[in-house]
């Protein structure tokens, strides 16, 4: 049995026309000789009838302390109904098809309601099912814990679903299918002639994911990379071959040592998010400071990012939303941070970076002539990273785009 898992986000599954086309992918599979496990995303945006936010959004204004597990449980049920309605438009054009909810799947997770991680998957129903024919439609973004409670895996929670049964499947490909024909230098909503990348490596789209674009979910790609399987991300309206991610640089032949043509594969960001700065320089035990500054933030439960610490200084980014709070128990401890509201992050990632001089002298040149001030900037081997005004933030991927040569 050669087993193939496609997964649809919301925007493919939004209308019956949309599913028509998803049923079509489907069908193509069967008859290429696959046996395909189909993971759906609940559908639509916030505000569309069937979407999860639009759940929560039923719940939120009356009681605000609902325990996590029982909002997993509305959480979970926007992808029983788009699962239920694919299994409906499969049956019309003659497949036959089950659907199974993350739990009916195999996939257990932790206790974590809400952000809960995969620890195993046990594939016995899905296989079962296959080897009658079936189709298994498994609704994402869901499993249940191993007492059976029903939990959701957070934000692109269905990508990583389908890499998971990837993964338990062995299957031969993973494909993501969503509304763009692939992986792009950039969002195609900031830089209009962004171009489709013909095959990035799991560390660069790891990076462009992890960075902000929300093409898939990194922790997809990671589950994925661990077994090589080949993960393909490709539009559910057109027949465009996608973006292929391998292993394998598109510029390295196997045993050769080529230089590398393409330095950067694609710009990603982030924007909402606050810059803090607290003047430690004359703290008398600075260590011990930096220690409890980062300390507070855990405990509180604030995630920080951009990190820099500085013999005078600490500086850390934390998103607007929690800002305040971090803010205030910054002040309780006696700091006075320095505060610099709505910056965003932008990443050029690209694994021909490392060891390739005069990347960052581009980079700065071109936000420069470009009148971007940069806040604060890092790197890796594979990623420079800098924080710029959200202001900026469009002029600063377009100016990259242009200075990268991206859209040729
Ligand atoms: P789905 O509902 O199919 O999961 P998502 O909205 O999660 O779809 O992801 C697809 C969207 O990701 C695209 O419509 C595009 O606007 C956005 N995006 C951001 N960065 C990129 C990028 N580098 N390449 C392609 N798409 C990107
Ligand atoms: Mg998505």
């Amino acid at each position: 049995m050669q087993i193939i898992v496609q997964k649809f986000g919301g925007t493919s599954l939004a209308t019956e026309e949309r599913r028509a086309q998803v049923a079509a992918k489907v069908l193509e599979a069967v008859q290429e000789g696959y046996s395909p496990v189909v993971v759906v995303s609940a559908i639509g945006r916030s505000g569309d009838p069937y979407a999860t936010d639009t759940f929560l959004n039923m719940v939120k204004g009356i009681y605000s302390d609902l325990p996590k597990r029982e909002l997993d449980l509305l959480m979970s049920c926007g992808e029983v109904i788009s699962g239920t309605v694919l299994v409906s438009t499969l049956s019309k054009l003659g497949m036959k098809a089950v659907l199974m909810t993350g739990g009916q799947a195999g996939i257990i997770t932790n206790n974590d309601f809400g952000d809960a991680r995969i620890v195993r998957v046990e594939p016995a129903e899905i296989l079962g099912q296959l080897a009658e024919g079936n189709v298994v439609v498994v609704t994402g973004f869901q499993g249940v814990t191993e007492s059976g409670q029903v939990t959701t895996l957070g934000r692109g929670g269905s990508d990583t679903t389908a890499s998971a049964l990837g993964v338990a499947l062995e299957a031969e490909a993973i494909d993501i299918y969503t509304d763009v024909e692939g992986i792009m230098t950039a969002d195609p909503r900031i830089v209009e002639n962004a171009r489709i990348l013909d095959t990035v490596t799991y560390n660069e789209i790891c990076n462009l994911a992890y960075q902000g674009a929300k093409v898939i979910h990194p922790r997809a790609v990671e589950i994925a990379m661990q077994r090589n399987i080949p993960l393909r991300i490709k539009s559910t309206f057109s027949e465009a071959p996608g973006t292929l991610v391998t292993n394998i640089h598109p510029n390295r032949e196997v045993g050769t040592d080529i230089t590398f043509d393409r330095i950067i594969a694609g710009i990603a960001h982030t924007a909402n998010v606050t810059q803090l700065k607290i003047l430690t320089a004359d703290e008398s035990n600075k260590h011990l400071t930096d220690k409890r500054i980062f300390k507070a933030m855990a405990l509180a439960d604030i995630s920080v990012d951009f990190i820099s610490v500085q013999p005078e200084a600490v500086l850390y980014t934390v998103s607007n939303d929690i800002a305040a709070k971090a803010v205030e128990i910054l002040e309780n401890m006696d700091f006075k941070p320095e505060i610099v509201p709505s910056c965003a992050k932008v990443s050029i990632v690209g694994a021909g970076i490392a060891g390739v001089p005069g990347v960052m002298a581009d980079m700065v040149e071109a936000l420069s002539d470009a009148g971007v001030t940069i806040l604060q900037s890092a790197d890796s081997h594979t990623t420079i990273w800098v924080l710029v005004h959200q202001t900026d933030m469009v002029t600063a991927i377009q100016a990259l785009h242009k200075k990268f040569k991206l859209d040729i």
